[in-house]
């Protein structure tokens, strides 16, 4: 059962947390429910037009002196908010849950992929945001360097699959680069991202340089994408081509991370019992609410028949239910639309034929917005279920003749966000073989998505850009090259004629392509 005591206990906390909100209070509130229950747990305040102007104004000023300040300084706040996350972590958990439906442990991902990403920026970003010098048009004589200079005031708008970690780890490297943030979350789950954006003002940001707008995407969102300066979205794909078209007409740069009909495939030298166990988790962990979890799974023919009732078993042992404690594995979807979304895939694909091997039924009993962990089997390609996204715990399963036929299946897709690739010596060729950002080899897909150093991100219709790594860091800035000449103009001094400075270029490029 929920204890809806702790929901209730918050009440005065979320009643702080609106107080960070960029709202005069005049276009009213919007309700803020509790997926476990319906209840409402708080009232936001939505951003008025003029709000989201004020936000931009005052943002784009104090991001002068933000951006003045040594890189150090910020990276201290990267550092600090690590640390304040890891201390306020209890009640981060709870608020996500509430306002989530999601169990203990997917919400501690969240918290820890808070953690270990602040822990990235804070060690690595004066290496991403480093000055480089570069050889000069002439040696010697010509001193370049280029700088990475900070956007401006950079919107980022989340969803709300990931309402902690989404805001926050975008936000955190943009602000480190030496941006301010316009920061929109999604209208359902605005209370997560006020937290975060607490702990960011106590680790030391300036409130001017961090302002968070509260309204639907229509809306506000649109306006945030009408004035940043620089974009990064995360969201579904029909949201992220209209963002993209917007900016293309401004301009500006953007990146997105967008929606996924992510494989795993089991090879032929796989172990299946390993497959099992890794495929469970990566299919229905956060609900299958995930960007990058799994909704189809190719098992080649001589592991077919130990695959298949190994991973039923295994799905249907799951935990399902309501709670603040850890003893459940998989919690609620979001919302009624949600639940519409999922029951509809998995009825259309049952009308035309698929076997409904588990779940496959909605648990009112559990809260309102529950449904059963289900794995299909017989799915074709008229089905919705087969290309489109479901984001939710629905896996479909194909049997294939061999690895070649795994793979090319695997790929037969819009989508390329990430791929799960189960099997021996092999593996690491076919890895190579998939089209999608990110390849987790004998893992679902924590592997790829925590190795922090390396980018993340959407090939295809999956996104623009990437997140993480270096890259990651130094997206939230433009380059600048200043050439300093010395003594000789490039093109030549006045006084020796143009035939003969042509010689001297000659001799020059002739000798530096002998360089080693
Ligand atoms: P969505 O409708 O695209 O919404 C995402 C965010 O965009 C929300 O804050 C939404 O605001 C805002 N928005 C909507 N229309 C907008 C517009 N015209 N201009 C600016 N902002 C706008 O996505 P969703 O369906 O809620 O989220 C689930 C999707 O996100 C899935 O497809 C999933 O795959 C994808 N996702 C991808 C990743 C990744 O890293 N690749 C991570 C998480 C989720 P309101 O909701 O408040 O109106």
């Amino acid at each position: 059962m929920v204890n809806s005591t702790k929901e209730r206990g918050y009440a005065k906390w979320l009643r702080t947390l609106n107080d960070l909100v960029s709202s005069s209070g005049e276009a009213g509130t919007l309700k803020v429910l509790s997926p476990f229950n319906n209840r409402i747990l708080g009232h936001a305040p939505i951003s008025s037009d003029q709000d989201v102007e004020k936000a931009f104004v005052s943002a784009r000023a104090a991001q002068k002196s933000w951006s003045a300040r040594p890189v150090e300084e910020r990276q201290a706040v990267a550092d600090r908010f690590g640390k304040l996350v890891l201390q306020n972590r209890k009640r981060l958990l709870d608020l996500v849950q509430a306002e989530t439906g999601k169990s203990r442990s997917a919400g501690f991902e969240e918290v820890v992929d808070l953690v270990l990403w602040a822990n990235f920026v804070y060690r690595k970003s004066h290496v991403a945001l480093a000055e480089d010098r570069v050889p000069g048009a002439l040696p010697i004589l010509t001193q370049t360097h280029v700088r990475r200079v900070p956007w401006g005031v950079v919107g980022v708008i989340t969803p709300w699959n990931y309402p902690l970690t989404l805001p926050g780890t975008d936000s955190l490297p943009a602000l480190v680069a030496g941006n301010s943030v316009v920061l929109k979350p999604d209208s359902l789950t605005p209370y997560s991202a006020l937290a975060i954006v607490s702990l960011l003002y106590e680790a030391g940001v300036p409130k001017d340089v961090l302002q968070v707008v509260v309204g639907s995407g229509s809306t506000v969102g649109e306006m945030l994408t009408d004035r940043a300066d620089y974009v990064v979205f995360t969201g579904s794909t029909a949201t992220g081509r209209g963002i993209g078209v917007k900016c293309a007409e401004r301009l500006i740069e953007h990146s997105a991370e967008l929606g996924g009909k992510n494989p795993l495939v089991v090879l032929a030298d796989a172990n299946v019992d390993a497959a099992v166990n890794g495929a469970v988790q990566a299919c229905f962990s956060n609900t299958g609410q995930l960007c990058i979890s799994i909704e189809r799974i190719y098992v080649v023919e001589n592991h077919w028949d130990q695959f298949v009732p190994r991973f039923v078993a295994a799905t249907k042992k799951l935990r399902i239910g309501a709670g603040y404690d850890w003893r459940t594995d998989v919690g609620s979807l979001i919302s009624k639309n949600q639940l519409e979304k999922v029951s509809h895939h998995v009825t259309d694909a049952a009308r035309g034929g698929a076997k409904v091997l588990a779940g496959g039924v909605a648990r009112p009993d559990l809260g309102p917005f529950f449904y059963e962990p289900t794995v299909l089997a017989d799915v074709t390609p008229e089905m919705e279920v087969y290309g489109e996204e479901t984001f939710g715990p629905v896996v479909s399963l194909y049997k294939v003749p061999t690895d070649e036929d795994a793979i090319r299946a695997a790929n037969d897709t819009t989508y390329g966000l990430n791929a799960s690739v189960w099997g021996g010596l092999s593996a690491q060729g076919r890895a190579q073989q998939m089209q999608a950002g990110t390849v987790n080899v004998n893992d679902g897909y924590g592997a790829a998505w925590a190795s922090y150093g390396a980018p993340m991100g959407g090939m295809k219709h999956s996104g623009v850009g990437r997140r993480h790594g270096l890259g990651g860091i130094s997206k939230y800035t433009q380059q600048q090259t200043i050439a300093h000449q010395h003594l000789v103009p490039v093109s030549g001094p006045r006084w020796v004629p143009h035939k003969t400075w042509s010689r001297v270029l000659t001799v020059a490029a002739k000798a530096m392509r002998s360089l080693p």
